[in-house]
């Protein structure tokens, strides 16, 4: 017979409802466990008294999630038994944090006492809140999870995604498989040479042995080919936070260059942003700077505009007021060089790259400023979570009181009302505040993401084409402001600075 876990638990300070001896506990979890064919000696017990109330002073509680999940495969124990749920988990947060866990170790909890009665009302409105509070933790969890996905895939490991088309998974890393590898080639090339997915599915349908698509269907579908060229995996990149990112480190060799040519995937997906993918404003103009220089004094974006005669055109970033005397008077921004502008962007820019300790120092110092004026999101979230505690023990006592019969049933559903609104009220509270907080981390995971695009700037440029260059400095710089001395590009979290050449009364030049 293999083991189960009895987990017993006594608080030092025992409430009225906490007054259940261990030797009770031991009884009932004994009983319990028998009911599935278990011995006492079957059962590893884990033993908590005069535990104060706070997770950290269990010493058995972490040592039975341990071992719960010591090999997940074939788990350690089925069964876990306890007296009451209440003896598990501090509160109902906790409870599901912990629950979860026991499912993914396909582990079942089994309390001898139900306190949960879903017949009653009072049984089913316990289990709401569990419910409720469930949902809340599961949502945080499946964030957790994506924040911590881009460090997995930098130590080395598969996400434990679905492996892409054309790969199959061998001790965690991606190997190609040869067969179909070809196909994804082909679907990218023929996106670059500028076919459709309907081209392909066609070829691909009329081919004989025909190919079958990656679920084995006669017919692919269009998402799935579009699937395949939007994936930077095949260029051994990794997307995050709307970047492409070395992957180098998933893959067991580097066969898949031999199928799909990094320029032809580029093209493809550059295709793909032309059908209009992304928003047009974005992809409307080939010029560099255009839509992020704006005008000191009205705010406008400078566009281009060309100057001189054919043999000798002169591209130049002009505010759109500057000539516009329909508004009563002109515009007093400075004309900018394009030509001269956009070389001095980019080499400030792949200068950063050059220098890390540049982009270190800066973020640095934003990170010190930003951790000034924090709120103390912790602070706020302990005291809406007690909020959530006491509501909970109001609504237990009310309970108490209608089934005593203190108060009446049109009372109990008055109360239950108000109470409820006060805990959708906190609950939104505390939803704002994990916002915020979460906000701070994408933060961090941006500047991460942001640090590391610069300093592989000098492998991507030169491989680009000029619409891409645009597209990854106007996802790099926010803005970039026309300074006295020239301009500041504001890449969000610090601001770099590049000086013109020559200014001359209506002219810049870098
Ligand atoms: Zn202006």
């Amino acid at each position: 017979m293999p083991k189960c876990a009895g987990y017993i638990r006594v608080s030092k300070f025992r409430k009225k409802d906490d007054k259940v001896s261990p030797e009770t506990q031991k009884a009932a979890i004994i009983k319990l466990a028998a009911e599935d064919g278990y011995c006492e000696e079957d059962i590893d017990w884990y033993i908590d008294l005069d535990y104060s109330g706070k997770d950290t002073d269990r010493k058995d509680f972490p040592r039975m999630m341990e071992n719960v999940q010591k090999y997940k495969n074939t788990p350690h124990y089925k069964d876990m038994y306890v007296y009451d749920l209440t003896r598990f988990s501090r509160n109902v947060l906790d409870f599901h944090v912990n629950a979860n866990i026991l499912e993914s170790c396909g582990c079942r909890l089994k309390a001898a006492v139900q306190v949960i009665e879903t017949e009653t009302i009072e049984g089913e409105f316990v289990r709401n809140i569990l419910v409720d509070a469930g949902e809340y933790q599961r949502k945080k969890i499946a964030k957790d999870v994506k924040i911590n996905m881009y460090s997995h895939a930098e130590k080395g490991n598969w996400n434990g995604g679905t492996v892409p088309y054309g790969f199959i998974l061998v001790n965690k890393k991606l190997v190609t498989n040869e067969n179909l590898m070809k196909n994804v080639g082909f679907i990218i090339d023929s996106f670059a040479n500028g076919h459709g997915a309907n081209h392909v599915i066609e070829c691909y349908y009329n081919q004989v042995p025909r190919i079958k698509s990656p679920t084995g269907k006669d017919r692919w579908s269009k998402n799935t080919v579009l699937g395949i060229v939007r994936n930077p995996i095949y260029i051994m990149k990794y997307r995050w936070g709307g970047n492409l990112y070395n992957a180098r480190h998933v893959f067991a060799d580097d066969k898949v260059k031999r199928y799909v040519s990094e320029e032809n995937w580029l093209k493809a997906n550059a295709w793909l942003d032309r059908r209009g993918e992304v928003a047009p404003r974005t992809h409307g103009s080939q010029h560099l700077l255009s839509s992020m220089i704006k005008c000191p004094f009205c705010g406008k974006n400078l566009n281009i505009r060309y100057n001189g005669r054919n043999h000798n055109l002169v591209r130049r970033y002009v505010c759109p007021s500057r000539n516009d005397y329909t508004a009563g008077r002109k515009c007093d921004c400075p004309v900018i060089d394009a030509d001269s502008v956009e070389a001095a962007v980019v080499t400030a820019i792949l200068n950063l790259a050059d220098d890390p300790d540049i982009i270190e120092t800066y973020i640095h110092e934003y990170k010190r400023l930003v951790e000034m004026d924090r709120p103390d999101y912790a602070g706020q979230k302990k005291r809406l979570e007690a909020e959530l505690q006491r509501i909970k023990k109001e609504m237990k006592a009310m309970f108490s009181l209608f089934r005593n019969g203190r108060i009446t049933e049109e009372q109990l559903g008055e109360q239950n009302a108000e109470l409820l609104e006060e805990e959708r009220l906190i609950k939104e509270q505390l939803a704002e505040v994990e916002q915020q907080e979460n906000m701070t981390c994408q933060d961090n995971e941006n500047i991460r993401a942001m640090s590391q695009l610069i300093l592989s700037l000098n492998d991507l440029w030169p491989n680009m084409t000029v619409m891409e260059q645009r597209e990854l400095i106007s996802g790099l710089v926010k803005k970039i402001n026309i300074t006295p001395d020239g301009l500041d590009l504001d890449f969000g979290y610090f601001t770099l600075p590049v000086s013109c050449r020559m200014r001359t009364k209506t002219t810049m030049i870098f």
